[in-house]
Parts: C-alpha cells; sequence; structure tokens
C-alpha cells in the first residue's frame, strides 16, 4: 500500500477511462486507477505512469486508502449493471460525502435513482455525459455534469481543466440535478444519429440522382464545412469520401455493406419523446432508418419486386446540390428545436434548471455533434431563455425563410425519383405541422368519439363534448 494521497480516483481502466485518466494527469492532477482485472491497471501504470502522477490499486479498498478525503472517484465501467455493482464494492470502504461520479453512458433513470439511494446513505453522487469518444477523453471532451450543485463545484476545477476548450471556455458546465447531465448526453446522442442520418441522405441524393463520384462530392461537403454547415461531421465526412480501398482501388465507402449499427442512445431518446408526449420525428426517423437498413437482405428481395418511379434527373446539377445543402441546413435547425424542447420538457417533468444557452455551448468542442452552429443557437436562448422552439427565434426563422423553397425543391426531386430521404422528410413535416394553426386532429377526435366514446373539446364552446354519432346520420 502507498501513502501518497491522490487527488482523483478512476475505475475502470477500458479505452474511456484510460484516455481519461492520462488528460487528468496531463493536467497536472495526481489520479489513482483500478480495474476490476489487476493485470489492466499493472500494464496502465507501466506504459503511461511517466505522463503524470498516477497510481495504480489493486483492490476497491486499496483505491479508497490512496484518495484524500473527500475522495471524488469516477467510474469509467460498462452501463447498467456493472456501475451498481462497482459502486457497492466501493461503498465499505467510503466515508459519508465523499462524491463518486459516473461518467459512463448510463441512462438517466438509473442515474436518478442511484442519487437518491447514494445520498440516503449521506454519500455524493454525480452523473456525467461525456461525450467525444476516446480521442475527446484524451485530448478534451465535452462534459455534461448532473448531480448536486454544491459537489460538482468540488471536482469543477478537474473537469473543467480536462474538458474541450473553446473561445468562450471550457465544454463543461453543471447541467442539472440529478440525472440531467446523462439526459442531455442522451440526447446529444439523438441529435448525433440525426445530423448523421441527415449528412447520409444529402450523400445520397448527390450518388443517385446526380451521379457523382465520391471524390466529387468529398469536394462538395469540403466546401460545405467552410460555411454555415463548418461542423465535425461534415468534416470526416469529406474526408472519408476521399479514400480509396487499397484492395480493389475503389472508394472505401461504397465498399462498405449499408447496415448501420446502433448502441441503443438514439432509441433511448426516441422512447423518451414518446414517453412525454415531444415529438422528436427527426431523432427518431434516424433510428427507425438505421433499423431499416438492417434489414439487407429482405430489402435485397423487395428489391427485384417491388417498383419505383423510373427515370433521371434532368435539371441543373449545381443548382441541386445548392438545394441539398439548403435541404441539410434547414433540417439540421429542425432536428436541434427537437432535441432542445425534448429537454425543456424534461427539465419540467423531472424539475432540472437548464441553462439552454450554457448547453449550446457545451457541445460546442469536444464532442461528435460540434459545430459553428451551435453559437447561434447559443445566442438564440441568450436573446430569450425561455424561447420554447428554436423555429422560434428570429435568426433561426429567417434562416428557414432563406433556405425553404430548395429545402422542399431537394425533397419533391428525390419523392419524385424514389430516392429515401426519411429524415429530410420528416424534419419537413415538423416545420410545416408545427407552423400551422390547424392541424387535422379534429379528424382523430371525432373518431376516437365515434367508436369509443372519448369525447372532444369544440372551437367554439367551453366543456367536453360527445356525440351518438350513428343517430345523427
Ligand atoms: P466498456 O467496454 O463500456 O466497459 C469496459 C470496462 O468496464 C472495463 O474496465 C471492464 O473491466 C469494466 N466492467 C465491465 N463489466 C464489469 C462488471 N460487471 N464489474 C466491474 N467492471 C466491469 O468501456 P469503454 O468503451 O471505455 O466505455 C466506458 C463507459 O463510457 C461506458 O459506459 C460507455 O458507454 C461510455 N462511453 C464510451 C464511449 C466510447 O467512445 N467508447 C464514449 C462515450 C461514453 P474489465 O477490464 O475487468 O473487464
Amino acid at each position: 500500500m502507498e501513502n501518497k494521497t491522490y487527488e482523483f480516483g478512476l475505475v475502470g481502466l477500458a479505452v474511456m477511462g484510460q484516455n481519461l485518466a492520462r488528460n487528468v494527469a496531463h493536467k497536472g492532477f495526481s489520479i489513482a486507477v483500478y480495474n476490476r482485472t489487476p493485470q489492466k491497471t499493472d500494464e496502465f501504470v507501466a506504459k503511461f505512469g511517466h505522463e503524470g502522477t498516477i497510481g495504480g490499486a489493486h483492490s476497491p479498498e486499496e483505491l479508497v486508502n490512496m484518495l484524500a478525503k473527500p475522495r471524488k472517484i469516477m467510474f469509467l465501467v460498462k452501463a447498467g449493471q456493472p456501475v451498481d455493482d462497482m459502486i457497492a464494492a466501493f461503498l465499505p470502504y467510503l466515508d459519508k460525502g465523499d462524491i463518486l461520479i459516473d461518467g459512463g453512458n448510463s441512462h438517466f433513470s438509473d442515474t436518478r435513482r442511484r442519487s437518491k439511494e447514494l445520498e440516503a446513505k449521506g454519500f455524493r453522487f454525480l452523473g456525467v455525459g461525456v461525450s467525444g469518444g476516446e480521442e475527446g477523453a484524451l485530448n478534451g471532451p465535452s462534459l455534461m455534469p448532473g448531480g448536486n450543485e454544491a459537489s460538482y463545484k468540488e471536482v469543477a476545477p478537474i473537469f473543467t481543466a480536462i474538458a474541450a476548450q473553446v473561445a468562450d471556455g471550457p465544454c463543461c458546465s453543471y447541467v442539472g440535478d440529478d440525472g440531467a447531465g446523462h439526459y442531455v448526453k442522451m440526447v446529444h446522442n439523438g441529435i448525433e444519429y440525426g445530423d448523421m442520418q441527415l449528412i447520409s441522405e444529402a450523400y445520397f441524393m448527390m450518388k443517385e440522382l446526380l451521379h457523382m463520384s465520391d471524390a466529387e462530392m468529398g469536394d462538395v461537403f469540403a466546401e460545405w464545412n467552410k460555411g454555415l454547415l463548418d461542423s465535425y461531421l461534415i468534416e470526416i465526412t469529406s474526408k472519408i469520401l476521399k479514400v480509396t480501398d487499397k484492395e480493389t482501388g475503389k472508394p472505401l465507402l461504397e465498399m462498405i455493406l449499408d447496415k448501420a449499427g446502433q448502441k441503443g442512445t438514439g432509441k433511448w431518446t426516441s422512447q423518451e419523446g414518446l414517453e412525454l408526449g415531444v415529438p422528436i420525428p427527426t431523432i427518431a426517423e434516424a433510428v427507425f432508418a438505421r433499423g431499416m437498413s438492417a434489414y439487407k437482405s429482405e430489402r435485397v428481395e423487395a428489391a427485384k419486386q417491388l417498383k419505383g418511379p423510373e427515370g433521371e434527373y434532368k435539371g441543373d446539377k449545381k443548382a441541386f446540390i445548392d438545394a441539398i445543402h439548403s435541404a441539410l441546413y434547414a433540417s439540421k435547425i429542425c432536428s436541434y428545436a427537437q432535441g432542445f424542447a425534448l429537454i425543456k420538457a424534461a427539465a419540467k417533468e423531472y424539475n432540472w434548471n437548464i441553462n439552454f444557452g450554457d448547453m449550446a455551448l457545451l457541445w460546442r468542442g469536444g464532442c461528435i455533434i460540434r459545430a459553428v452552429f451551435l453559437e447561434d443557437i447559443k445566442k438564440a436562448f441568450e436573446r430569450n431563455p425561455q424561447l420554447n422552439n428554436l423555429l422560434l427565434d428570429p435568426f433561426f426563422m429567417e434562416a428557414i425563410e432563406q433556405h425553404q423553397a430548395k429545402w422542399r425543391e431537394a425533397i419533391i426531386e428525390a419523392k419524385r425519383f424514389g430516392i429515401p430521404t426519411p429524415a429530410f422528410s420528416a424534419s419537413l413535416d415538423y416545420y410545416d405541422s408545427y407552423r400551422r394553426e390547424s392541424l387535422p386532429a379534429n379528424m382523430i377526435q371525432a373518431q376516437r368519439d365515434f367508436f369509443g366514446a372519448h369525447t372532444y373539446e369544440r372551437i367554439d364552446q367551453e366543456g367536453i363534448f360527445h356525440t351518438e354519432w350513428e343517430h345523427e346520420l
């Protein structure tokens, strides 16, 4: 057992834990680490110990004894039961007031439960969303801390130092109580699903309607990355399109099977939209689109039997690329509007006091959805912290106004030629639904009342009404 006292403890030395531990050490904080499989701890200390003040522990008890009080221990283990198991393994050795931090992709409801259970026992608990993958963990992630604010303040010097830094400051600030940090991380991932699907649809339109080469499309994305769409995902898309497969000499992208995987955070976000009754169709369609992609063998069969429109797009290529650009930008605005609306509803439901402008800044660097565009979102919430929907902010209103004719044109052409654009279409339908004073839900209410006596309200009188529809015929 060592005599030295370390400032921070980290549990779980897979890729995220290793990189985050190194990041902490690089910023000058002393750190003690522990992993269930002790060999990994020894290998980590042997390989990276020279990068800072790093100590290895072989048991929870040893790690606890190596830390300064109140202890600050971050868990980066597999989400789910392993988090509960690991916390349980540490509890017998901890003192009241020690701070436990879960940095994994935990479901926010687990974080709320753990907060309650641990606080009842006198411990402090933070649920922190960590975004940016392994590269972010090492060089500066986006951190979304939730839990008790006073407890967060005690770890804030470490967190703000290791987070990604942008011109406005670190991409780390307190989000809200108990599960708020993990909730915001979950919605971040949902938005990421939306962004990726929208970009894929833009690529697909250029490929299928304009028959552009991958290199040519790579140039278009590189150009887009200099303007409104300047973002990490557009940047990597332009790079992906330039890579050649060494074996065939063809673009590598075209050799990749069109079956998308998923780990479940997009699904969680969509489920939350359904749970809270908040429409988030772009995000949900992005999840469904991955589901549809997984039906590869069924699609191969269906392609032989199901007919669609024939013909070639004959319009102006440059103008159509411009239309796709507008469709991508306007759809992205709708997707973020949905994500922020969901968080707003969750803040009300779960009693979180979230600063939406600060939240946009959290995603400005370090994470997968980092984009210049987030500055505009931050400004929108600075103009009106109570903003109900991003679409109602004057800047975004003007942006949609400017791009909507081309947005519609891109989707119309895709439909004319039978090109699937689920996320573009869902975004436009979101916009067209949200902006309409009246929707056909009166018919749904009439039907519900007809077959199930579910009653309805009237537009001209207060009260609840029921009609015996058959008798009125
Ligand atoms: P991971 O594969 O999710 O988890 C592996 C780690 O969990 C190992 O340290 C492993 O210990 C430990 N573990 C697994 N089951 C355990 C159990 N029953 N009891 C105790 N420890 C257990 O690792 P990761 O990819 O580094 O991710 C860590 C967390 O960060 C996850 O919640 C993940 O979702 C989240 N995250 C990951 C990324 C990413 O890009 N990878 C990005 C953001 C967030 P052993 O070595 O003993 O097996």
